[in-house]
């Protein structure tokens, strides 16, 4: 598919609300209907249509009208989504050229300011691929409800956090820089896929690395679950680095051990036939050249494996386990699907729980994305900020330097100034060590403090709101197994045990429907302090925040009146030649 980053550049602020809006309706909606669209947006009358209009044309949405009138984001939509984002934060300024076409992603290079340049992966879960099409449509078909949207976020919110931490535990991945929405960046790495090697100095030392890679995550209570030639990547020092980490699965996975032998099998295979080795453990091959010991095929079970390693790493980065679930299902093709299994199902329903309180979320939605567009402008009033000082720095400093050329520089004689000539240098001079001296620095700050707080306020939000959903879905679960529990109760007198049975199964469900009853409570309980928190801290951090910011501004201002009246109060000094000063003033 075509990045054309151009197109952002046309794009307006209305023309990017509408497109969040899109997207915040996606949460719940395949299809996002027309009026919620323009609900969402808040744009004053008939002002979201025209921007849906301009939106179409851009093909960074799709118009359906299939069921009802509605709309939906295209890939291309959502990359934009998430390159403004990751651009306004200023992780990089400009998108180059396509390097790597995976098989459920897009690679491109991104450029920083100074000139770095870092691989930006764009997942596209969903995309037709040759990984498990046919499993994979059959459990789509299971769980329509499932968006691309959705996963390629959580395949690319895992990739993030597991090459920070791997990178953490000294394995050789790239370096993670950010990640948003469905992008990943990451350092770029110099060098090429293994799959593209045709000749190694030492194949012997380059296998055994990656063999020992594979151990010591095992070790560390991983398995790549992907990990071949066209994943392992090496330069011209034959420097290895692993990359692609959707997939990892924890060692404590049902199918670990196949998983982890099929690691290790594709790199048997692809070093024997692509280097010719040969492994003793073959037993047909009599003539063996490369000696590695038999008992070289590392044995699953032989290793000691912290089998909680993936969990920890995952919840740290806020990764939760249904999303987990959700992301490994899909991944692995359905292929461990116990989706009739009575603790597996409530997961199904999730989405329809989110759909029935539409009308509480559409609030919750629109201040998240108010405080989240606050934190955006205050994050542009300080790049402003920035810019309107450095440019004042800068047009002052050339014009002294460009008076220091012509007047003096240039002079058949130096030591001839006039007088009005030093009179104007002494000005441009004072002026800019006034300019040099305003205390930027501490407004800067200032500003920077007051988003501080603001971020503060939006994250624990965005926390309140995974924890409401949370209380609605164990709510939900409890009010289920309470119906069934109900249903229990009248078929079964509370006396009768049914015959052969030990247990009472009302007595039994009884007890889980309590159970139940107390998680949903201390969920909602958790909610409601989460909400209380929310409160305070908005209260606390803008009451803070608010003061410090303003006061930074006025002293910034204050310092500034008087620095400028100062050499203000100097070019009247100069008397006659004041007309020929003030020319040069901006
Ligand atoms: P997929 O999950 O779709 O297989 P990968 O992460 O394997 O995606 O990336 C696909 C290709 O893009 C790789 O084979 C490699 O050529 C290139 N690539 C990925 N990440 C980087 C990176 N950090 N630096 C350079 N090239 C990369
Ligand atoms: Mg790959």
């Amino acid at each position: 598919m075509k990045l054309d980053v151009n197109v952002l550049r046309y794009l307006s602020k209305d023309d990017f609300r509408v497109l969040t809006a899109v997207e915040m309706g996606m949460r719940n909606h395949e299809i996002v209907p027309s009026e919620l669209v323009d609900r969402i947006a808040g744009l004053k009358h008939g002002g979201t249509y025209k921007v849906l209009k301009n939106l179409l044309k851009y093909k960074l949405l799709h118009h359906d009208r299939s069921k009802y009138d509605g709309f939906r984001l295209t890939y291309l939509g959502y990359d934009f989504l998430a390159i403004k984002t990751l651009v306004n934060r200023g992780v990089f300024t400009g998108v180059g050229r396509q390097i790597g076409v995976g098989k459920e992603s897009d690679i491109f290079e991104v450029a920083q300011e100074d000139g770095t340049i870092l691989a930006m992966k764009l997942h596209r879960l969903g995309r037709t691929s040759f990984r498990a099409v046919k499993s994979k449509r059959d459990y789509l078909r299971h769980r329509s409800s499932f968006s691309w949207l959705y996963l390629s976020r959580l395949a690319a919110l895992k990739e993030f956090a597991f090459m920070k931490a791997l990178e953490e535990h000294d394995f050789p991945v790239p370096k993670a820089i950010d990640c948003n929405r469905h992008c990943v960046i990451m350092s770029l790495v110099q060098g090429y896929p293994m799959v593209q090697v045709k000749q190694l100095q030492n194949p012997e030392t380059i296998f055994e690395k990656i063999i020992g890679i594979v151990v010591r995550l095992a070790e560390h209570g991983l398995i790549h679950c992907d990990f071949n030639e066209f994943n392992i990547m090496i330069d011209d020092e034959e420097k290895i680095t692993m990359i692609d980490f959707p997939q990892m699965v924890s060692v404590s996975h049902q199918n670990a051990q196949m998983y982890f032998d099929r690691d290790i099998e594709c790199i048997f295979k692809f070093f024997r036939k692509r280097f010719n080795m040969s492994f003793q453990e073959d037993r047909d091959d009599e003539t063996t050249e490369v000696e590695v010991d038999e008992n070289s095929r590392p044995s699953f079970y032989d290793i000691t494996k912290d089998a909680n390693a993936l969990d920890r790493e995952l919840e740290a980065s806020g990764f939760t386990k249904k999303e987990q679930n959700d992301l490994d299902k899909f991944i692995e093709g359905g292929m461990e699907k116990n989706k009739d299994s009575d603790e597996d199902d409530e997961s199904d329903d999730e989405e329809e729980t989110v759909e029935s309180n539409e009308e509480g979320n559409l609030s919750e939605m629109r201040s998240l994305q108010l405080q989240e567009e606050l934190e955006l402008e205050i994050q542009q009033w300080h790049h402003s900020f920035c810019n309107l000082v450095k440019a004042q720095r800068d047009y002052i400093q050339s014009l002294t330097g460009w008076l220091r050329l012509s007047l003096f520089q240039f002079s058949k004689n130096p030591l001839a100034r006039s007088n009005y000539e030093s009179k104007i240098y002494s000005f441009c001079e004072e002026w800019h060590l006034a300019i040099d001296r305003i205390p930027d620095k501490v407004a800067s700050e200032g500003i920077n403090s007051f988003l501080t707080a603001v971020h503060g306020i939006v994250a624990q939000q965005a926390e309140e709101h995974k924890q409401k959903k949370r209380s609605d879905s164990m709510l939900k679960d409890f009010e289920k197994k309470a119906a069934s529990l109900r249903g229990l109760e009248s078929k079964y007198s509370p006396y009768s045990v049914p015959e052969g049975r030990k247990k009472n199964p009302v007595i039994e469900k009884r007890a889980k429907v309590e159970f139940l009853k107390g998680k949903a409570e201390e969920e909602k309980s958790k909610h409601e302090k989460a909400v209380s928190v929310t409160r305070a801290m908005t209260l606390n951090n803008l009451q803070m925040g608010f003061p410090h910011v303003f006061q930074a501004m006025v002293g910034f201002s204050s310092v500034c009146m008087q620095a400028f009246e100062s050499v203000y109060n100097q070019a009247k000094c100069i008397g006659e030649e004041q007309e020929e000063v003030k020319r040069l003033l901006p």
